[in-house]
């Protein structure tokens, strides 16, 4: 089936398009970047660990202008890091892998506007049909818990931004329930980070343990430094 519509290129078919950047990406960006390539042959060494959710609007290289092999990156449904007391997976694991044997010091947690695991999450009625990602939702409960404890009387848009950045923290808590971090984190050997990424405006923001909110960024005299007072709202 695969092989006639490669061969027939007919009808609506989208890997088709996928078929001919894997194409083009031999032919002409691998040809003109052989150097490059082969010393990711040789190795990879990540500048930092990106979580971020699986949405296919998220870019994670285009986003930070970095290119192969500068990110480690680990995706599911609501970049979540399950607590490592009820649960070990894949993402213990690689993130273990990136800090003992490719020493990566940073580790970014990336939430995003317009989150379907977080609409999921606050609209359990909505994951009827969807028994995993339910369970897998659970994950997140402590986001829901703060929020029915912290917000009340707010319009679904805000609840779902809020959501969507205190998601990002408890996923940062969780991170320091790993062993790796856990150790590291004490000897301030490593350093977690939250981010929230806007698709609406391009921008991401920062959380700023200080001030306690996101906040954008900007190229000051001294350097990139948050701004503040122009951070996500956090009621309304
Ligand atoms: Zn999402």
């Amino acid at each position: 089936m695969l092989r006639s519509k490669i061969r027939t290129s007919k009808g609506n078919y989208p890997v088709l398009r996928l078929m001919h950047g894997l194409h083009q990406f031999e032919k002409e960006v691998h040809t003109s970047n052989q150097d490059f390539f082969a010393r990711l042959a040789q190795k990879q060494s990540p500048d930092a660990i990106f979580i971020t959710c699986s949405d296919s609007r998220i870019d994670p290289n285009l986003l930070t202008g970095t290119a192969p092999g500068e990110l480690f990156i680990i995706r599911n449904a609501g970049n979540i890091v399950p607590d490592y007391n009820e649960h070990i997976g894949g993402e213990a694991a690689s993130i273990e892998f990136a800090i003992e044997v490719l020493g990566v010091k940073d580790i970014i947690v990336c939430g995003h506007s317009q989150c379907g695991a977080i609409r999921g999450l606050l609209n359990p009625d909505s994951l009827t049909e969807m028994p995993t990602v339910s369970q897998w939702l659970k994950h997140a409960e402590r986001t829901k818990r703060i929020l029915s404890d912290n917000y009340h009387e707010q319009d679904s848009d805000c609840v779902h931004n809020i959501a969507v950045q205190e998601n990002v923290l408890v996923q940062m808590e969780n991170l320091r329930t790993l062993p790796c971090i856990a150790r590291k984190v004490m000897k301030r050997e490593i350093e977690i980070h939250g981010w929230v990424y806007e698709i609406e405006s391009g921008r991401v923001y920062i959380y700023d343990p200080v001030d306690e909110e996101f906040l954008p960024i900007t190229l000051g005299k001294n350097g990139y430094e948050l701004v503040s007072g122009d951070g996500l709202p956090t009621s309304v």
